[in-house]
């Protein structure tokens, strides 16, 4: 055995089996490559499952946190004001809310993702003095009880050993068929009182469904989902935990849709550099919790603040957003290539921006793909259910070489198996 695998396989005996699918001891990281303990090199198309929108260990971030701790810059603070919390809520508001005329509170519920979704249901619930919540089909929002209980997944749900309740699935866009109109359904199912239900607290949804299958939602959808919403006094949350930060192409994943979310949930890239950090926005008439009602200790990183003051950087002009717009191209003009090329795959393209993939129905292909090419070199998911779709989710920053060198592995992998 090489030590790579021997590593794994103690791994494998006395923690869990969460390094199955990419089978190596990985070492180092810059932009969108990754090296193992062999020193083979592997083009990153995986990007922390939307955490490294910003690639790994990118210059800037990195001296500016070498600086602050350097400078025996805060650590732990808890509660207290930081300068860097201070810079990073100063910058946020300026880079990002203002420039959209966006009146949002700032709230931090705690390091991950879960944690947002979490502080929104429950923020939901207090403000409405309702109970449940709608959510939709195939939708993911984290492993905790109560975003787990959004979550549209059955075996997902089942690790929690006991019914979820108080929330009632809806089919998410185009979920039936494209004929069906389920925002029709879902307005007489809430004009009717919801077959015994209650009106709910708040509807929750990711514009383009990350684990779920990168499934997008349709801007007219979305803004019938908030006219909705509107009439019966339930409030939107946006879950922009994977889909935020650029990874569909502008900062927020909904603001081409002109919607305004009544709450924001953020995580994954927001910290800029892969570090814990997640934000709920709030409109600001619904910050009625008195102090202490949503707390925690790890809430507001201070390393994650520096790094996330930086990467807002980024958002300064528009150059960046029009650099994801352009690579997003690259990426859909060479999926609808392969669909066509290769109709072994009985492929569908997929998604948004750089959260796309191709669908396929043959059993077990998807899977198939990603592992041979993650031998050629490439890291790459799979999304769905039924992990039906390969998933393209390099780091925003890639540049169009590192782009086309991924695709070309993806192509080599698909060659192998079909031929
Ligand atoms: N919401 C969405 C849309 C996600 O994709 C994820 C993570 N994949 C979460 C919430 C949960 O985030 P975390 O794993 O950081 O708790």
């Amino acid at each position: 055995l090489n030590d790579n695998l021997k590593i794994i396989e103690e791994l494998e005996s006395s923690v869990r089996s969460y390094v199955r699918s990419f089978p190596t001891v990985f070492t180092k990281a810059v932009g969108h490559k990754m090296w193992d303990m062999d020193g083979k090199e592997y083009i990153d198309f995986f990007a922390g499952a939307g955490a490294l929108n910003y690639g790994h260990n990118d210059p800037k971030m990195k001296k500016k946190l070498v600086e602050y701790i350097m400078d025996d810059g805060i650590t732990h603070s808890l509660d207290m004001a930081t300068k860097a919390k201070t810079e990073f809520l100063k910058k946020f508001n300026d880079v990002i809310l203002k420039p959209r005329d966006m009146e949002y509170k700032v709230m931090f519920p705690g390091p991950t993702g879960t944690n947002t979704v979490e502080s929104a249901l429950k923020l939901a619930r207090k403000v409405t003095g309702r109970t449940d919540i709608i959510s939709f089909t195939n939708g993911f929002h984290g492993m905790t009880i109560g975003s787990l209980s959004v979550t549209g997944n059955s075996a997902k749900r089942k690790g929690a050993g006991i019914p979820l309740q108080n929330v009632v699935t809806m089919p998410f866009d185009n979920f039936v068929n494209e004929d069906l109109d389920t925002l029709e359904y879902l307005e007489r199912f809430l004009e009717d009182g919801g077959s015994g239900v209650e009106l709910p607290a708040a509807m929750i949804l990711e514009t383009v469904q990350g684990e779920g299958g990168i499934n997008a939602a349709r801007y007219e959808w979305l803004k019938r989902v908030e006219k909705i919403c509107n009439k019966y006094g339930i409030l939107l949350i946006i879950d922009d935990v994977q889909a935020g930060v650029g990874r569909t192409g502008t900062f927020f994943s909904f603001e081409p849709a002109g919607i305004n979310p009544d709450i924001i949930c953020l995580s994954k890239s927001i910290g800029g550099f892969g570090s814990p950090l997640a934000l709920t926005l709030c409109k600001p008439e619904l910050d009625i919790w008195n102090p202490g009602e949503h707390n925690g200790t790890f809430r507001g990183n201070n390393h994650a603040f520096v790094t996330a003051t930086e990467s807002l950087t980024y958002w300064e002009d528009k150059s960046f957003e029009n650099s994801i717009l352009k690579k997003s191209e690259m990426i859909t003009q060479f999926l609808e290539g392969l669909v066509k090329k290769y109709p072994e795959l009985e492929g569908k393209v997929k998604g948004r921006g750089f959260m796309q993939g191709i669908e396929t129905p043959v059993e077990g292909l998807a899977a198939k793909i990603a592992a041979v090419a993650f031998e050629k070199g490439l890291i790459m998911e799979t999304s769905g259910v039924d992990d039906q779709v390969f998933k393209l989710f390099p780091p925003l920053t890639i540049d169009e070489e590192g782009l086309e060198k991924g695709f070309n592995i993806i192509e080599d992998s698909i060659k192998t198996i079909i031929k």
